[in-house]
């Protein structure tokens, strides 16, 4: 296919700038003005350019809990969501922790997504946090990390271990931390308003724990150590700390935690369920603080998505997590860009190249690079339907919010997977004759 985007304002790690781009054999084969090739091309006045978002943390549910979400409807909800990369966690059943079930996510991914999956492994054999997967094998299969994320490796020797070995070969282990011994089956942030409520509390501590420890095996080790979604005020000061002094630690948010609070888990409002749990306004200025500084590197969707039944139960027993691809971008650009409290640049760079600096892959809208392209809409306006979700997860605390700025086009690897809004409606089903 060939595409010609014209008129843009692209913007990428090297900045903004005005101009075209012209997409071949998909790749980015020209960037400039006024360019005029052949195939169709079409005019995105008034539009932004990114390199395709990257979400370094989703559950598809596949295999083996297709009632939740598939490989198909989870990288659809992707590309709906501005998404041309995606990172899918290791507990599925069977869990990821062979290279031949690594192959399996490849392949299916490749027959029936949207967008590109990068299978996550699981650090130990079952996620039991008992005995270290085939880590190599994994990596050599096309795993990009190694998490045994829900499952924090409680262990101190294994989890030293394996941050040895993965050391040894250069491979990206990701951390849930999450201190099991301290939570207590904790359903909620633990304070006043989980007492009040008689709900077990889940304790900031049990988190930032996980992360110093964790920290401290990576320091010694050298380790590349990712930590996923923070949710404290304490664990950004610790990553803030072993940065300073040179620990290969780099760590994501997800735009739950930065957006919301506790608050919302009064009246036992399940949609608002989530591990970790959402904590206080202090911990959201936090994570925001620092993003903005630079001590977190990405924001990752922590995508979950649940039936809807599972939800409709008390909060005790309803399952832990919130459908989010779909509405990250659009979800932050209303509520942390277009109120000011973070510049376009601060979110574009971390949900394009930031979750690409952890996994070592940079791409930038130049020539020769790969075409992976999310055109944004700065001024199409929306609120959050869930029945609308391309994912089969609808599971959200925020329906009837405001989103902006949404995603119009996305383009992997030179193929359009999603047009004004329409999944798989690319030039094989009509011209691009306008987009936004
Ligand atoms: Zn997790």
């Amino acid at each position: 296919m060939e595409l010609l985007l014209k008129n843009a304002n692209l913007i990428d790690a090297s900045g903004e700038r005005y101009g075209d781009i012209w997409i071949r054999d998909g790749k980015i084969a020209e960037v400039g003005k006024n360019l005029i090739r052949p195939g169709q091309s079409v005019n995105l006045a008034g539009k932004i350019v990114l390199p395709g978002l990257v979400d370094l943390h989703a559950h598809l549910r596949e295999p083996g809990q297709e009632g939740k979400e598939t490989i198909a409807t989870g990288t659809a909800a992707a590309a709906q969501g501005g998404f041309t990369t995606i990172c899918t966690m290791a507990n599925t059943s069977p869990v990821i922790d062979t290279p031949l079930l690594v192959e399996l996510v490849k392949l299916k991914a490749k027959a029936q997504g949207w967008v590109e999956v990068l299978p996550i492994g699981a650090i130990t054999k079952g996620l039991e946090g008992k005995e270290i997967a085939e880590l190599g094998l994994m990596h050599q299969a096309g795993a990009v990390g190694f998490s045994d994320d829900g499952n924090w490796v409680q262990n101190a020797h294994i989890a030293h271990n394996a941050m040895k070995y993965a050391a040894q070969w250069d491979l990206l282990l990701i951390s849930h931390p999450e201190d099991s011994s301290l939570n207590a089956d904790g359903v909620m942030n633990a304070g006043s308003l989980a007492d009040r409520m008689g709900l077990k509390g889940a304790d900031p501590v049990a988190e930032v724990v996980a992360v110093e420890r964790d920290i401290i095996l990576a320091e010694s080790t050298g380790c590349r150590l990712h930590l996923t979604h923070l949710s404290t005020a304490g664990s950004v000061a610790a990553v803030r700390r072993a940065k300073a002094r040179g620990v290969r630690v780099t760590a994501d948010v997800t735009p739950h935690h930065l957006l919301l609070t506790e608050a919302l888990c009064d009246s036992y409002n399940t949609m608002a369920k989530v591990n970790p749990p959402l904590r206080r306004q202090q911990d959201c200025h936090a994570l925001l603080e620092g993003l903005l500084d630079g001590t977190i590197d990405a924001i990752a969707t922590d995508h979950a998505p649940h039936k809807d039944e599972e939800k409709q139960t008390t909060f005790d027993a309803a399952p832990a997590g919130i459908s989010g691809l779909e509405i990250a971008w659009p979800l932050l650009y209303a509520h942390l860009v277009e109120t000011g409290r973070i510049p376009l640049a601060t979110l574009v760079d971390k949900m394009t190249s930031g979750p690409r600096r952890v996994l070592g892959r940079e791409l930038i809208l130049a020539p020769g690079e790969r075409a992976d392209i999310t055109v944004i809409d700065p001024m199409a306006l929306a609120v959050v339907n869930p029945a609308e979700f391309v994912s089969m997860g609808h599971n959200t605390p925020v329906a009837g919010w405001k989103l902006a700025g949404l995603p119009v086009m996305t383009i992997v690897q030179g193929e359009i997977a999603m047009l004004n809004g329409k999944v798989g409606a690319g030039p094989a089903e009509q011209p691009v004759a306008q987009v936004g």
